[in-house]
């Protein structure tokens, strides 16, 4: 078939980005391919075609790579030049539906922006980011999509020498905080506003006839993200590295690299190797929403007013109602998640409550019990505060809550020992077991016993890992 790629990224905003075609795949081998997303998208791709388009050992005709430019803060530090380091963007394409999406190689090689990097990705993390993100696609988060994974043939040098992949990531665009970061830092506000009136008419068409469209996209950004990052509570994800470069204009979750599901609810979980402070923890994650829309509001100030001071205060304003935003969020997300019907102005507190008496509890299987005391039960060491927060739950959620909790609350999440089982086992040549996780994830809703359970405590404290 042929790919009916567009280009507007490359043809309306030059000076963005860099055109580097991606390195050939020496021995490409297709790993898995998403049919039913390809299907979606309006694509008809043989194996043969995906093993060769979507390794960069062929380009699919239409393609015009480019890597773009973006900066960041990274745990908090401002890198002026990041960029797609290992990523090439092939290309747009519009979906059935009208939806408009990149196509971009992740892994395929060094580009201008790889700094001391090689340009790789191996086979496990690159299955690891199909499986989280198919996982969050089936939970009804917005994320961006994985197409295919495809071993290279390539050894590439980690710690020890692994099979090379790449990963075809499908998303409503790339542009990041940071992509506005970038432009913002070099006084170059032509470009940054160019990148703005993009992404309206491309993420927020609406907001084009607005009094002021650049206040009203920042608004709109605000609110896509709190929805998002209250969805990743509700779910216990911890993303594990929320730098501005990674936090995505068009509220997807993009770029799964330490993340992963906590089992036993504690606020303070990290995974991530190298997040020793815990800045993005679980029960950070809310704040650092808000610090890094700070950062997107900063790049936007000469368009919110031309009386700096005025500018300012706008922003300030817009930033200062977030937490609240927020809020309401968690407080919608939690309401479906506890069966409740209607608004109760205790409903925030009786979710509060709950997490107070949970504490240790596995998260994901509480939410899915809570119905069902004797199996709810064996889940706690101490459960006398459960004992007195149960019947007050009860009274607030009626009849039919049993059914409604278990719509709400998945049964299946990828489980880290899971997760780490079929990466362990693809990287020897077997994907058996990706593909039965696989299955699993996709159909998250439905009780699937040998990927429900939680790690055996032999399986130790998860640690994970980026860049990888
Ligand atoms: P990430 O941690 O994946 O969000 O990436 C942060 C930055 O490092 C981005 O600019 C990436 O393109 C770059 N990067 C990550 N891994 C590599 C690699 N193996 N080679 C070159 N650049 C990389
Ligand atoms: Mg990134």
């Amino acid at each position: 078939m042929t790919i009916a790629f567009d280009h507007t990224y490359a043809r309306d905003l030059p000076g963005t980005y860099l055109r580097v075609p991606p390195d050939a795949a020496p021995a490409p081998k297709l790993l898995v391919l998403n049919q039913p997303l390809a299907r979606d998208l309006g694509l008809t791709l043989t194996e043969a075609e995906a093993e060769a388009w979507f390794s960069g050992a062929a380009l699919p005709p239409g393609a015009d790579p480019i890597a773009q430019a973006y900066a960041g803060h990274q745990f908090g530090g401002f890198s002026p030049q990041l960029g797609d380091g290992r990523a090439h963007l092939l290309g747009e394409i519009t979906a059935p539906g009208g939806r408009r999406f990149d196509v971009q190689l992740k892994g395929s090689g060094k580009t201008p922006f790889s700094r001391g990097g090689d340009g790789k990705a191996v086979i496990g993390p690159m299955l690891r980011e199909y499986l989280i993100s198919e996982a969050m696609a089936a939970l009804g988060v917005p994320t961006t999509r994985s197409l295919a994974v495809v071993a290279t043939g390539e050894t590439v040098w980690r710690e020890t020498p692994l099979p090379g992949a790449v990963l075809t990531r499908v998303a409503a665009s790339h542009l990041r905080v940071g992509t506005f970061q970038f432009f913002a830092a070099r006084g170059d506000q032509a470009q940054v506003r160019a990148l703005a009136d993009y992404a309206i008419a491309r993420h927020y068409p609406d907001l084009a006839g607005a009094d002021n469209p650049y206040l009203a996209f920042l608004d709109a950004v605000i609110a896509a993200q709190a929805r998002l990052i209250a969805q990743w509570m509700g779910l216990g994800f911890i993303h594990g590295v929320m730098n501005t470069d990674n936090m995505a204009i068009s509220g997807e979750t993009i770029d799964y690299g330490p993340c992963a599901f906590m089992e036993g609810y504690a606020p303070g979980t990290v995974f991530s190797s190298i997040d020793h402070q815990g800045r993005y923890a679980y029960a950070n994650q809310p704040l650092i929403l808000a610090w890094n829309l700070a950062r997107l509001a900063e790049t936007l100030l000469p368009f919110l007013d031309p009386d700096q001071n005025k500018a300012v205060e706008i922003a300030n304003d817009r930033l200062t109602g977030i937490a609240a935003r927020y809020r309401t969020e968690w407080t919608a997300v939690m309401r479906r998640k506890l069966g409740l019907i209607g608004e109760d102005p205790e409903d925030a507190t009786l979710a509060d409550d709950l997490l107070t008496a949970m504490e240790g509890a596995d998260w994901t299987l509480t939410f899915r019990r809570l119905a069902d005391p004797a199996t709810l039960r064996p889940l706690f060491d101490d459960f006398r505060a459960m004992e007195a927060w149960l019947p007050r739950w009860k009274a607030r959620a009626g009849e039919g809550a049993a059914q409604r909790i278990a719509k709400a609350n998945p049964a299946v999440i990828p489980r880290n020992h899971k997760v780490e089982e079929a990466l362990t086992a693809a990287t020897n040549g077997d994907m058996a077991p990706f593909h039965a996780l696989l299955a699993a994830i996709q159909d998250p809703f439905t009780e699937a016993e040998a990927f429900m359970l939680p790690a055996p405590t032999s399986f130790g404290q998860y640690v994970t890992f980026c860049g990888t």
